[in-house]
């Protein structure tokens, strides 16, 4: 389900803010009745009509990317800077697609991008606590007492993260770097970038590795595919 504006926005019938001054001016129906309120929601089976013109629903479309470095994890920057959605967009995808929660300029790895609203918002609803996995190269040798405490929570912005589970995969003593993959499932604004850094050990280079069911296998840097029937079924 989701707000009448925003289905109206993405069938691209008008901006959101203009699809409610649509609605609020008695243009919308619903399944045949007249809605003036602004919270109505909406499914994909619900009829909506403007001035009795059926709203073109795009059928949805499903993509995972595996984001290079220094693109922004939006549908557009405002700075004019290269989008994810852009790297498909190139790549001659149409829909309105927009990615499913973020990964920072500098960080690469999985990335959903759908047009399906009801599916993103349910996988970005914190009470799914969906299990994803990154390697980091941190700066420093990281020691067994670091890991441990990785492991059973540090505070980051006030709050104590929840259990996660660290693995040290190599340490570089001559660079003083090391390579540690890291299980969360929580997904709080630069979350690992600030777990490392809680331990002293700032991030110098970090991927998600996966996201769910959704691994970087066979995806090379900044290529994308479509998603799987089965793997589109798994994430519903
Ligand atoms: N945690 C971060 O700090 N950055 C990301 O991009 C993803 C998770």
């Amino acid at each position: 389900m989701e707000r009448l504006q925003k289905a109206m926005a993405e069938a691209g019938v008008a901006s959101r803010r203009a699809s409610e001054k649509l609605i609020v001016e008695g243009h919308v129906k619903v399944n045949g009745k007249l809605v003036t309120e602004l919270g109505t929601k909406v499914s994909s089976s619900d009829q909506v009509t403007v001035d009795g013109v059926p709203l073109e629903r795009e059928q949805p479309e499903y993509y995972l990317l595996n984001k290079p470095r220094g693109v922004i994890t939006s549908a557009h920057d405002e700075h004019g800077r290269k989008t994810v959605v852009d790297i498909l967009k190139e790549g001659g995808v149409t829909a309105r697609i927009y990615p499913v929660g973020r990964l920072d300029y500098d960080t690469t790895g999985v990335l959903l991008l759908t047009n399906d609203g009801a599916l993103a918002n349910k996988l970005m609803h914190p009470s799914f606590e969906i299990e994803k996995t990154y390697v980091a190269k941190v700066k420093g040798l990281i020691s067994n007492h670091d890991l441990e405490q990785l492991r059973h929570g540090v505070v980051i912005d006030g709050k104590k993260t929840k259990e996660a589970k660290p693995k040290l995969l190599s340490v570089d003593k001559q660079h003083r770097v090391s390579i540690v993959r890291l299980t969360i499932h929580e997904g709080r604004y630069h979350q690992v970038k600030k777990m490392f850094k809680a331990v002293g050990h700032p991030v110098e280079k970090l991927t998600r590795e996966s996201d769910g069911i959704l691994n970087l296998k066979g995806l090379p840097g900044g290529q994308w595919r479509e998603l799987k029937m089965d793997e589109i079924n798994a994430l519903k």
